[in-house]
């Protein structure tokens, strides 16, 4: 197909046909924008409360990155991480998520001395892969100022999994030097728990997905399933507890689900429940209101 460039005015080929036309064009052209995008500070970080569920408190937490795009609007991440994923992009992009939240994490502690309140930041499999992740965190930690204990990493299990040595590696340097480590989306891969128990991990995250149990009943069934799948939650809380993992629970909706959730003695909750994401004054206000004790 012959297609016309609008970015430097030259007609030329491209490898997009018919068939995967426009959906294609559109995924190229925001890859492509995505790099200069980081350099002229299109992005957001929004942050969303992890609530302990023993006290209601605010302990951390997460960030969560947002594009604001001149023509689009606001971007959620699962419109552009993936092509960042592809493109590498995410490279420098997740090293300006990494300080912009740490940043904003040393300000709350500076306005509330002793809340503790942690960070959370999502990881990239490229990011331990294709670059320094360690140097990285060293250097935005020292240009921050945040105490390393309160910086905590997401990363996925698939992310970690793989024939190479070297993301362990990360993994072991990084919890050396005393940042957290969580399990994002746990539950939704190979949720491999005697295996994740052996690498430098302090924290799994249950996926939205494997709560579901929590949101509502299967219909037909009186609620025997849902019985049952708070069961196997349940005892996926006592295993990672026992084996020295805290738990967060995900996509908690209402009051009835962080209840039963609670029960199961799962440590944090986060969901639109408690708050959704949101701007860092949200968090800072939270703290005003409710400290923690
Ligand atoms: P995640 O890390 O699993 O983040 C949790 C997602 O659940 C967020 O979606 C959050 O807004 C959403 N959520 C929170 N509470 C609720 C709830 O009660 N109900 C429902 N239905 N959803 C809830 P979001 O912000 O759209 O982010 C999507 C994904 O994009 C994240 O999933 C994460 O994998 C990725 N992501 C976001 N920011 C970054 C980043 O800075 N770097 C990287 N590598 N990935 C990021
Ligand atoms: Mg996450
Ligand atoms: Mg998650
Ligand atoms: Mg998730």
């Amino acid at each position: 197909t012959l297609y016309w460039s609008k970015a430097d005015g030259r007609a030329r080929w491209t490898l997009y046909d018919r068939d995967r036309g426009a959906d294609q064009l559109t995924r190229h052209l925001l890859a492509t924008a995505l790099r200069p995008a980081v350099e002229r500070g299109e992005f957001v970080v929004e942050y969303q409360p992890l609530v302990g569920l023993a006290d209601g408190a605010v302990h951390g937490a997460e960030s969560l990155v947002r594009w604001r795009h001149p023509r689009y609007g606001l971007l959620s991440p699962d419109r552009f991480i993936p092509l960042a994923e592809e493109s590498g992009a995410i490279v420098p992009l997740g090293k300006w998520v990494l300080e912009e939240s740490c940043r904003q994490a040393r300000r709350w502690l500076d306005e509330f001395p002793g809340s503790e309140t942690f960070i959370s930041v999502n990881l990239a499999a490229r990011q331990i892969w294709d670059s320094d992740v360690v140097a990285d965190v060293a250097e935005v930690l020292e240009r921050t100022g945040l105490p390393t204990r309160l910086l905590q990493l997401e990363i996925t299990e698939s992310a970690i999994l793989g024939p190479s040595g070297r993301p362990l590696q990360a993994l072991q340097a990084l919890a050396d030097m005393g940042v957290r480590i969580a399990i994002d989306d746990f539950g939704t891969g190979y949720s491999n728990l005697a295996y994740l128990s052996r690498l430098p991990v302090h924290a799994l995250k249950l996926d939205g997905t494997f709560i579901e149990a929590f949101r509502e009943s299967a219909p037909g069934d009186g609620g025997r399933r849902r019985a049952a799948d708070e069961q196997i939650v349940g005892a996926v809380v006592q295993l990672a507890h026992a084996l020295g993992l805290t738990v967060t629970a995900e996509g908690i909706e209402n009051a009835a689900q962080a209840e039963r959730l609670r029960q199961t003695g799962c440590d944090f909750a986060q969901g639109w429940h408690f708050a959704r994401p949101g701007a860092p004054d949200r968090i800072a206000e939270i703290l005003r209101e409710r400290p923690r004790r």
